[in-house]
């Protein structure tokens, strides 16, 4: 458990990470019943980007910073104008309180959450290291909807699902300190919580430092039993060295029907802006689409 998220608030991976939730928010935000977001690794929820650990690594300076400041980091492009999807998810944390004299404040996932969510959406956020997990009683301890769980993400899913809600989303965004074993205990979990709650939306970061390493899960996925899986992936550079993360992806189990639609766009202008060294890379293909014949079930 020495991960700590303060290091990396704002990286390009969150970046991908956090505009695919955005996204998949704004998506069951457009039914009036309310929905459940279920943080599996909630993280601290906060992130001051001028703290020792986020000045010690900087990684926000080449993730979010480079949306905010297109010009400086990409004069050759052309097209500086952010897709409506990134433009309305940057206004998102730039709203933040703290804000307001620029960039100083980094929203994790429960916060962005918790900013997106209306007064009769609820959000489950489970978080095992304990100042974390203070970090983030604190945080939320006058927001009702929101219920903190200091314990084992995966373990918590069994007793979670399915939410009263009945509809939403699990983020499941583990620091992989345990790397490929990790992958093993993501399928195990999402075994169990495709059983408990089929229907629900499951949405998987996943790092990218040799594409070998996460083959194995990708294709898991396909026989995974969800009616889609779509990925989105980026590459800031390539794929092709285990010690550096390259890039990252987002694997959306039951994804909206529309998704790949509403993320192009966004990854596309994420490609241009976030690119180290060569021009990056990214994917958005379904793993799994309604129609395609179970692999199970194929001869
Ligand atoms: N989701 C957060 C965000 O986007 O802002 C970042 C989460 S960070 C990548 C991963 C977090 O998982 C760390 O805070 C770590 O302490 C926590 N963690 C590690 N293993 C866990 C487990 N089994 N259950 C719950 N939390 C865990």
């Amino acid at each position: 458990m020495n991960y700590r998220h303060a290091y990396h608030a704002g990286n390009f991976a969150d970046v991908l990470k956090h505009s695919v939730l955005f996204a998949l928010l704004q998506a069951l935000k457009a039914k009036e019943t309310p929905f459940a977001l279920i943080d599996t690794h909630a993280g601290s929820g906060c992130y001051a980007l001028d703290s020792a650990e986020a000045g010690k690594t900087g990684e926000y300076r080449d993730g979010i910073a480079r949306l905010l400041f297109p010009d400086l980091q990409n004069a050759a492009s052309a097209d500086h104008a952010l897709p409506p999807l990134l433009r309305h998810w940057l206004d998102t944390v730039l709203s933040l309180p703290g804000n307001e004299r620029g960039l100083k404040l980094y929203p994790g996932s429960p916060l962005q959450a918790a900013r997106a969510m209306r007064e009769q959406d609820n959000a489950y956020l489970c978080e095992l290291h304990p100042e974390e997990a203070a970090s983030l009683r604190g945080l939320f301890h006058h927001d009702g909807r929101v219920h903190v769980h200091h314990r084992n993400g995966y373990e918590a899913l069994k007793a979670l699902l399915p939410p009263k809600e009945k509809r939403g989303l699990v983020l499941i965004d583990p620091p992989y300190e345990a790397q490929e074993a990790e992958y093993r205990l993501i399928e195990a979990a999402l075994k169990e919580a495709l059983q408990r709650w089929p229907t629900g939306t499951y949405a998987i970061w996943y790092p990218i430092k040799l594409r070998s390493q996460v083959q194995p899960f990708l294709r898991w996925l396909q026989h995974c039993g969800a009616r889609r899986v779509l990925r989105a992936e980026l590459l800031v550079r390539p794929d092709d060295s285990p010690l550096r993360l390259n890039g990252s992806g987002m694997a959306i189990l039951n994804a909206p029907w529309n998704l790949d639609q509403v993320l192009r766009e966004p990854l596309q202008a994420m490609a241009r802006l976030l690119s180290q060294e060569h021009a990056a890379e990214w994917r958005l293909d379904w793993l799994v689409q309604e129609g395609d014949t179970p692999a199970s079930a194929r001869a």
